[in-house]
């Protein structure tokens, strides 16, 4: 049978960044991916941090279709109809803040275009069934009534990952280790976006909200600029929304949460022109799937290489390390000859060495202070409902500001145990 170097199922940033590192080689590849065109299916906030892999993608991003350079950070406490913002930016962070907004349908489809300008084989509307055996080693994949075989596959096919699982690398999760996103892309003039989010051209701001934005489930809220948009969006639990009486349908809260007074204002006179829906992994480094077999490699989201660090969201600089350190296992497979997984355990040596099983490792507490409800409810209504008694000048005369403050910290119950010993968790995280 005629083998090539490597068959990639899906043509997300994962599979596009194994792909490119191994067309660099001189390697045979293929991209198969099941969407109209790279970019079609894919879902994101979206801010990229390109920091932590600057040193590895050499010219893979020269010339793309960034969006805005964050300058500027925002993040909201919502209460019920109240909210704290705090809004950051300084000099020194906007010229070392080496993250952008992107727009997936965009940015993924000029890599795939750079692939295919590379003689890479980038076929879109192609989905893969399943994997080709050869006694314990995949050795192809299948699909529909065609078989393509490779010396290695790599399961870059996104969060559910049939791929991971059908080699026996990957249990099937449960609902809670998925937190659902919905997105909409609202477009505004360039102008609008620099005055309302007060940012020069090409700045760009990145706001996250939490609190009365999800009805006090886990996740939040999310809104990032771009050149001539704004992504707005919303990512809940899904073991939350399971467990929400009366139910809740994400659609509504996201409603709502356009139709809130700090957001309406924002996004006035936009038009809707993009809605998405998604599945982020949210269990972080305990659910890392196996991340690699005889003849098989895991990246990306398929492997679960997402981090919800709660004041950011990190996945894609995630995909495009773990696609590029298994192109080079690849690379390194083929100059021994021998693609089996003694070989290529040397990914997963890669990924150790690298900030993907660092940054993991390191937050690995973090989804379970995130199941903390008080998170969600408590803490982020309490600010704006105590600053808002501090500033309402009524009829009658004012107490003073330290008792006012006092008499609400005690009202609000958060003086209690549970309260001491979220604070002490605080250092796990
Ligand atoms: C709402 C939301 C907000 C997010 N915000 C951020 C953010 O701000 N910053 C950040 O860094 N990350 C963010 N993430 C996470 C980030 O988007 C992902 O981590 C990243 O897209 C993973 O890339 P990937 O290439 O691994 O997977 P994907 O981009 O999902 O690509 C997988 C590809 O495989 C294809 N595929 C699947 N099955 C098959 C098959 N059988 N055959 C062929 N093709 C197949 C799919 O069509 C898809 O194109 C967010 C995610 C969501 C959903």
């Amino acid at each position: 049978m005629e083998k090539i170097d490597a068959v990639i199922v899906g043509g997300g940033l994962s599979g596009l960044a194994c792909a490119y590192k191994l067309a660099e080689a001189g390697m045979q590849v293929i991209v198969l991916e099941r969407g109209d065109f790279s970019g079609s299916k894919n879902v994101t906030g979206g801010r990229i941090y390109l920091g932590p892999i600057m040193s590895i993608v050499g010219d893979m991003f020269k010339d793309a279709p960034f969006e805005r350079r964050i300058s500027r950070e925002r993040w909201t406490l919502m209460g019920d109809d109240n909210s704290i913002s705090i809004d950051f930016t300084g000099d020194r962070y906007k010229k070392t803040n080496n993250s952008y907004t992107v727009l997936r349908a965009t940015f993924d489809r000029w890599l795939a275009d750079r692939l295919i300008e590379k003689g890479v084989f980038v076929i879109p509307k192609y989905r893969v069934d399943d994997l080709l055996w050869d006694g314990n080693q995949v050795v192809g994949v299948k699909a529909g009534d065609e078989d393509i075989f490779a010396n290695v596959v790599i399961a870059a096919d996104g969060v559910l990952s049939f791929m991971a699982e059908k080699a026996g690398l990957k249990a099937r999760m449960k609902p809670k280790n998925y937190a659902l996103g919905i997105k909409e892309i609202i477009e505004l003039s360039e102008e609008k976006i620099n005055d309302r989010f007060n940012v020069d051209i090409n700045e760009g701001c990145a706001h996250l909200f939490i609190g009365e934005v999800t009805k006090g489930m886990f996740g939040g809220g999310f809104l990032y600029t771009n050149k001539k948009s704004v992504s707005l969006g919303i990512v809940v639990g899904i073991g939350a929304l399971m467990e929400m009486t009366p139910t809740i349908e994400v659609h509504t809260l996201m409603n709502a949460f356009k139709g809130r007074y700090e957001i309406e204002r924002l996004i006035y006179g936009g038009e809707l022109v993009e809605y998405s829906a998604h599945i982020i992994p949210e269990t972080g480094y305990r659910n890392i799937s196996k991340l690699f077999g005889n003849g098989i490699i895991v990246t990306g989201d398929a492997a679960g290489f997402a981090l919800n660090m709660g004041v950011t969201v990190r996945g894609m600089e995630f995909a495009i390390a773990s696609g590029i350190f298994a192109a080079e296992t690849v690379i390194s497979a083929k100059t021994a000859n021998d693609f089996s997984e003694k070989t290529l355990s040397l990914y997963e040596n890669k990924l150790k060495d690298s900030f993907v099983l660092k940054d993991l490792s390191t937050f690995r507490k973090l989804p379970d202070f995130l199941e903390n409800r008080a998170l969600f409810t408590l803490y982020p209504k309490l600010l704006p409902d105590i600053l808002e008694k501090i500033m309402f000048i009524g009829e009658s005369p004012k107490e003073k500001i330290g008792k006012q403050l006092w008499a609400e910290v005690k009202a609000s119950g958060i003086l209690s145990m549970k309260t001491l010993k979220d604070i002490i968790s605080i250092k796990d995280i």
